[in-house]
């Protein structure tokens, strides 16, 4: 591999210089930081010249799912969608060319949007596919939209009880109106049949391209079942990961299956560009679909609390087992009773300082619990993305005004409070692009809206530091990456421009130039 000497504007969130004129790669390791004729010296000969705007440590998105990602691309896509009518039209014109009775899979679509912010109902998406079963992801993930051969293929009728953790959307008579949200999606889920190993591997590929055609270099990939993660391992074994990958084991599996999966990685989590070390698991849902556990009823939802996905005592065993196999748990917990759970669990489990505790989105928190979360040790993993697409009706679900309004997406409150803070994008949900992120974190401000409780936003330099060292720290690798600095990893986003001087609306289209991983250029010219 030549050295590799990038001239720019180094921005290299290193307290100690934080801006220098050139970088010089050489080994996969960063051999000097400073002035250009410095580096220039000290590159070797042949070293490949990369002129930028701009550079910073490689940009990490700190919580995603790229198989879903490399799915969704191939899948229905009901975003943008302006009715329930529009999203069943999609879904017929993709069943014309799939074989009857094949499964028919999509997502994107928000009722939120739709004239009368009703959930759909089957009848609609039975008219237009009668022929094969079809099931359309929410926005969120977290409700599921089917037609009539889906919900007979799960067997699910008149009375067929909800299953714990979920529900069963009804209508007259208790006729499922072809909505489930949380748990009773599995009940159709399990009747898709799986992935091939082939088709997983195109997947993951074809959503690790994506992330790294945005400046992406690494992605913490939020809950990945068995099956995967040896795809995962294979391809970083033959080294075709185009990014690092910093892998959550799924840890919504019987707690003996999961122990069994932890035993497997124990020791055996490094390969190359892959790291196995985290646990993902869930304490509740999300705030769109109602199904995030809040303390006081949903303000446009009277007697309705959300949903805890596990009891207390189930959570805390899983914990104190992930904590136990020298893994670090990171638990999906998105309304304020839910971080309130997860940080009992956390307590319950002891001193977890060294394990690194992440929760995940913590989209509400409590002012008052703000202090417990710091003592915690927990790492607070958001996504600023989420406060500008949930802005326009967050104020409908929370209530405005309300104490736990003031904390919902609360990064200042955070950072404050000295909690770690990692950011990402939970994409395919949202868009995965970290120029959005980034811009989003310092406007608050929804498409066209208002700013949203606009005293936590936070400034550029502190959401670039949330996408690099925060995500660093929150992978075990602030030795090794997050800051431009001699020795350490050559992982590095370049821009096409000024990133600190651009307006956000510049920010969001600046062009990524270059992507360098480990020393090697994967996005841009001089590529592999
Ligand atoms: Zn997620």
């Amino acid at each position: 591999m030549k050295d590799l000497l990038v001239v720019g504007s180094i921005h290299t969130q290193d307290p100690a210089r934080p801006l220098a004129e050139a970088v010089l790669v050489s080994g996969g390791k960063i051999a000097c930081v400073g002035a250009e004729a410095e580096c220039a010296r000290r590159a070797g000969e042949g070293a490949l010249r990369i002129r930028a705007g701009s550079v910073v440590p490689g940009l990490v998105d700190a919580h995603g799912h790229v198989q879903g990602l490399g799915r969704a691309r191939r899948e229905v896509s009901c975003t943008g969608a302006s009715s329930a009518e529009a999203c069943a039209r999609r879904t017929a014109e993709r069943a014309r060319s799939v074989p009857p009775g094949s499964w028919i899979r999509g997502g994107g679509w928000d009722q939120n949007r739709w004239p009368g912010a009703a959930f759909p109902d089957e009848a609609t998406l039975t008219r237009a596919v009668p022929d094969h079963p079809a099931v359309l992801s929410r926005v969120d993930g977290h409700a599921a939209w089917v037609n009539a051969r889906a919900l007979a293929a799960a067997g699910i009728r008149p009375g067929t009880p909800d299953p714990p953790g979920g529900k069963i959307l009804r209508g007259a008579g208790g006729r499922p109106t072809g909505v489930l949200v949380d748990a009773a999606q599995e009940l159709v889920f399990a009747k898709i049949p799986a992935a091939t190993p082939a088709e997983t591997e195109e997947e993951i590929l074809a959503g690790l391209r994506e992330l790294v055609s945005l400046g992406l270099t690494e992605v913490h990939d939020a809950s990945v079942p068995p099956g995967a993660l040896d795809v995962y391992r294979r391809l970083a074994e033959a080294d075709r990961l185009p990014i690092r990958v910093y892998a959550m084991i799924d840890g919504e599996v019987p707690l003996p299956a999961l122990e069994a999966e932890l035993a497997r990685w124990k020791g055996k989590g490094e390969a190359g560009r892959l790291t196995v070390r985290a646990v993902k698991l869930f304490a509740d849902g999300a705030l769109g679909s109602r199904g995030a556990a809040l303390f006081e009823d949903y303000a446009d939802d009277p007697g309705n609390l959300g949903l805890l996905l596990s009891t207390p005592d189930a959570l805390r065993a899983k914990v104190r087992a992930v904590v136990a196999a020298g893994f670090q748990p990171a638990v999906h917990a998105i309304g304020d009773r839910a971080v309130s759970e997860v940080l009992s669990a956390l307590e319950a489990a002891g001193d977890l300082r060294a394990a690194r505790p992440r929760i995940e989105h913590l989209q509400i928190v409590r002012p008052r619990e703000v202090a417990r979360l710091a003592a915690s040790g927990a790492i607070a993993s958001m996504q600023p993305v989420h406060a500008t697409s949930d802005g326009p009706w967050v104020a409908a679900r929370l209530g405005a005004g309300t104490e736990r309004y003031r904390g919902a997406y609360a990064w200042r409150t955070v950072l404050r409070a000295g909690v770690p803070l990692a950011f990402g994008s939970d994409f395919p949900v949202e868009e995965a692009d970290p120029r959005a992120g980034i811009a989003d974190a310092e406007e608050r401000t929804p498409r066209g809206g208002t700013p949203f409780t606009p005293e936590e936003r936070i400034s550029r330099t502190e959401a670039i530091a949330a996408f690099t060292r925060g995500a660093a720290f929150a992978a075990f690798a602030e030795g090794r990456r997050g800051v431009v600095r001699e020795g350490m990893d050559a992982d590095l986003t370049a821009f096409g421009g000024e990133l600190l001087r651009a307006s956000p609306a510049e920010l969001r289209a600046l062009p990524v130039t270059h992507v360098i991983v480990g020393g090697r250029v994967e996005w841009g010219a001089g590529g592999r």
